[in-house]
């Protein structure tokens, strides 16, 4: 965990990319739960909680009902253990298909305010599995507050399911097969995240090729915090069409050059790679020589409220302090769209308004 996030002063998002057309590839739903609707979702599941013993942020979380100022201390974490008891604060309180829909909805009316159109949102699948929970009934509330998202916000959603690479692959599998049984409902891919160094991505080459046989798209968090080696690895054993982060690519000329020509998109998230120390500091991110070296390079949030970013924030950081111009900002918006996993035609539609 970094404190440092350049600590230069950064400007509101300018009206250019407020208004230009964007797709959001990498979203954690859990992580678009803000601090009001975190207090709402306590005061739904006033039960006591398992402690959490939060002595990493300035609110002791022991399952009383958190007001927004507690939900906001919360957010407030100083390191890395703290920000995943941020994310187990929000897991433990979804627990109903109307938490679900809620926080869907809610997702769905930030997006619209950032100008994005379309969104994958990744969904831990993995971690519901894990806890015991049963996915469907969930899934239908999620599906819900989609519907009423898109008709309200006008925002296209697609679902990734997202396994857990530290569970291993035994869990992987539930996650998949689930995928498989729902993707005519709005699923188009899967994904791994979590530990990269205690779960190997070959660990799930199998699962991969069976997603992929069942018409479903691959992405993999790989290269957020190990080495390149990993990013070879996703795209090598799981012929992954998308690498989540990819941040330590850069430390290998010979995959900057693969990622570039095979036309291989990364989805960097700039300030959540500061937020948890992944990156050093803002200065040393590598998204300006990764775009530099023809990678195409997308941008997106994380989770948003537990870093404390958005998706215009995000267009503005290249523009300060990268030095994206309108015009390679305009590349990475339509690169958004050119790497999501819409059918050609849907993806057209979008480009043809950037
Ligand atoms: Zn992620």
């Amino acid at each position: 965990m970094n404190s440092s996030t350049g600590s230069e002063k950064l400007s509101g998002p300018s009206s250019f990319i407020r208004s230009l057309p964007k797709a959001e590839l990498h979203l954690h739903l859990e992580g678009t739960v803000d601090p009001a609707t975190l207090a709402e979702l306590s005061r739904r599941h006033p039960t006591t909680l398992p402690v959490l013993n939060n002595r990493y942020s300035d609110v002791s979380d022991s399952g009383r009902v958190l007001s927004e100022d507690d939900a906001r201390a919360i957010y407030r974490y100083k390191d890395f253990i703290g920000f995943l008891m941020a994310f187990k604060a929000v897991t433990e309180r979804l627990r109903d298909p109307d938490d679900y829909e809620l926080i869907t909805y809610r997702m769905c009316e930030e997006l619209a305010r950032e100008g994005c159109v379309y969104a994958e949102p990744y969904v831990s699948v993995g971690v519901i599995y894990w806890r015991g929970g049963e996915f469907d009934h969930l899934f239908d509330g999620m599906e819900r507050g989609r519907e009423r998202g898109e008709r309200d916000f006008g925002v296209k959603i697609n679902w990734i399911f997202d396994a857990v690479r530290h569970f291993g692959p035994d869990e992987g599998w539930k996650v998949v097969e689930k995928a498989i049984q729902l993707r005519e409902r709005n699923v188009v891919g899967i994904g791994i995240g979590g530990d990269e160094a205690g779960g190997p991505a070959e660990n799930f080459r199998e699962i991969y090729e069976n997603a992929a046989k069942n018409g479903l798209h691959l992405t993999a968090h790989a290269g957020e915090s190990t080495g390149p080696e990993s990013i070879w690895s996703a795209m090598n054993d799981l012929k992954a069409e998308r690498i989540g982060h990819g941040l330590h690519a850069i430390e290998d000329p010979e995959l900057v050059e693969h990622l570039a020509k095979s036309g291989t998109a990364i989805e960097v998230c700039v300030s959540s790679n500061v937020r948890t120390g992944c990156c050093r500091a803002l200065a040393e991110h590598p998204v300006r020589k990764l775009f530099d070296a023809g990678v195409k390079i997308t941008i997106a949030t994380d989770d948003p409220e537990m870093f404390g970013c958005t998706l215009t924030g995000e267009y503005q950081i290249l523009q300060d302090q990268f030095g994206f111009s309108d015009d390679d900002l305009r590349r990475v918006a339509r690169n958004s769209f050119e790497a999501s996993f819409l059918p050609e035609t849907e993806k057209q539609k979008y480009l043809a308004a950037i």
